[in-house]
């Protein structure tokens, strides 16, 4: 009934009591389990419901306990993430990696931000300070691995070959029928057809929506496997 009692790992634990959350939401208390049982998950989740921590929490955690080493790859110019939140807006990209910064401080697991509206050039190559939210080319020599995208720009860093998602193990639609809404549904199976691209991985996937129109359920059946329907 407490955070405390859901073992998500030392410094994840210290930074949820950091962040003043004590109790689950009904969210958080159904689908953090089943995550971290590593199934894959079909949620109905509003705005402000803290489906944020629902699947940021389970990414961390799993990536913390090493289940998915990776050694950056130094003076690389491509990232491979090993976990990839997808949201409609350049707003709530933001917002989630602004939350997943603060969930894993001193975790070690590094989380970026790509989103429109940004020169490309400026977010993957120029910049490296320590406070630009997009990424840099120190993240690109330190590796990434949470990386928080729109789809239009995760399509255009793809065919830059700035990102291979051959190496995703964690994938999060967040808002799913607002991309789908959107327009996004194109990007979408683009992104998610790179991750099935050999070396075969396992590839858990979390999909969360506030509605469930036909449009979305087909996208729950091409992408998820044997998953747990959850609706709060
Ligand atoms: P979200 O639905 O993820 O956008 O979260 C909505 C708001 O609730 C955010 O400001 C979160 O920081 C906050 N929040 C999420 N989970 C909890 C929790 N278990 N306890 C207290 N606040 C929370």
């Amino acid at each position: 009934n407490t955070f405390a009692e859901i073992d998500l790992g030392d410094a994840l634990n210290l930074n949820i009591r950091r962040c003043k959350y004590v109790k689950p939401t009904p969210v958080q208390r159904h689908a953090i389990p089943i995550a971290l049982a590593g199934r894959d998950l079909m949620a109905c989740a509003q705005t402000g419901s803290g489906k944020t921590a629902a699947f940021c929490f389970p990414i961390i955690s799993g990536i913390m306990r090493g289940q998915v080493p990776q050694k950056p790859l130094r003076g690389a110019r491509t990232v491979f993430p090993l976990a990839l939140i997808l949201s409609p807006t350049r707003e709530l990209s933001m917002q989630i990696h602004e939350e997943a910064r603060k969930f894993s401080y001193q975790t070690g697991v590094k989380v970026v931000v790509a989103y429109g509206g940004a020169p490309i050039n400026q977010q993957v190559i120029f910049l490296s300070i320590s406070f630009s939210f997009q990424f840099t080319l120190r993240d690109l020599e330190r590796g990434v691995d949470i990386l928080v995208a729109t789809p239009g720009r995760l399509v255009d860093l793809l065919e830059r070959a700035r990102v291979s998602l051959q190496m995703i193990r964690y994938l999060a639609l967040d808002e799913a029928d607002r991309m789908l809404d959107m327009g996004f549904e194109p990007q979408i199976r683009k992104i998610v057809e790179q991750m099935d691209m050999p070396p075969p991985g396992v590839r858990q996937t979390m999909l969360f929506s506030a509605t469930f129109p036909r449009e979305i359920q087909r996208l729950a059946s091409d992408f998820l496997a044997n998953y747990i329907f959850l609706a709060v």
